[in-house]
């Protein structure tokens, strides 16, 4: 048996193309069942549905062979006993910074003031701050990162955009674009070893349903 972890949303939405290229098709809609463990045309490989963060655990525990997972997810796991094939170029965003309109971010950051900075990618922005020389406070957060600045809880956050139309309903700017995000096929590498065969023609079709840049 192969299992595909999966989080629900536009992870398995896109997803289910490179599936059928490898000719593989998800019987039920997570959308309307209440089954966290799918089943496919292919009595041998199965889809379960697991949040996006915790994709890369089931795959590093083997309770998934293998998954599709954000970069951000990614980077904020850290990888460990994942092998990393393909990036898979779905569900493209990019990880920004953004403040309140009226906030001098370029002013704050050439000052060398202490910036105060709300995130759930915290490893992410701990990276790029350093990286900059950037003193910040990190606020780790669940959700909702925009309401940060508007309530005072923080001058700045790092998040996903795609379009932009989020943070502008929120009067909020865009300061920063701190890297380009896409989602990769990510695979335990024990059972990549112990199911060289299946896992080859899975990754191998996947790679071919994917465009190339
Ligand atoms: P949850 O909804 O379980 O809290 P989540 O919000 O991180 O988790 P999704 O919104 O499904 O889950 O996002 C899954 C992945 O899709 C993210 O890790 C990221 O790589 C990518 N993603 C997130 N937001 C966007 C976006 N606006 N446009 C394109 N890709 C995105
Ligand atoms: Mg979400």
């Amino acid at each position: 048996m192969i299992t595909l972890a999966l989080s629900k949303g536009r992870i398995f939405e896109e997803t289910l193309p490179l599936l059928k290229a490898a000719g593989i098709e998800v019987l039920e809609d997570p959308e309307t069942s209440r089954k966290l463990i799918l089943p496919t045309n292919r009595p041998d490989v199965r889809v379960v549905l697991v949040r996006a963060t915790d994709v890369p655990t089931y795959v590093q525990y083997g309770g998934a062979d293998l998954g599709v997972a954000g970069r951000d997810v990614l980077i904020e796991h850290g990888g460990a006993g994942l092998y990393q094939p393909l990036d898979l170029r779905i569900a493209s965003c990019r990880m920004s910074v953004a403040t309140r309109d009226d906030f001098d971010y370029a002013a704050a950051v050439k000052q060398g003031s202490r910036i105060r900075v709300a995130t759930k990618y915290t490893e992410i922005a701990r990276q790029h701050f350093a990286d900059k020389g950037v003193h910040v406070d990190l606020i780790k957060l669940y959700g909702s990162m925009e309401l940060a600045p508007l309530t005072g809880l923080a001058d700045a956050i790092v998040d996903l955009v795609s379009t932009g139309s989020t943070l502008k309903a929120n009067r909020l700017v865009e300061v920063e674009r701190i890297m380009e995000i896409s989602s990769r096929l990510v695979v335990n590498q024990a059972a990549l070893k112990l199911k060289r065969e299946a896992l080859r023609q899975l990754i191998d079709a996947f790679a071919s349903a994917t465009p190339a840049v």
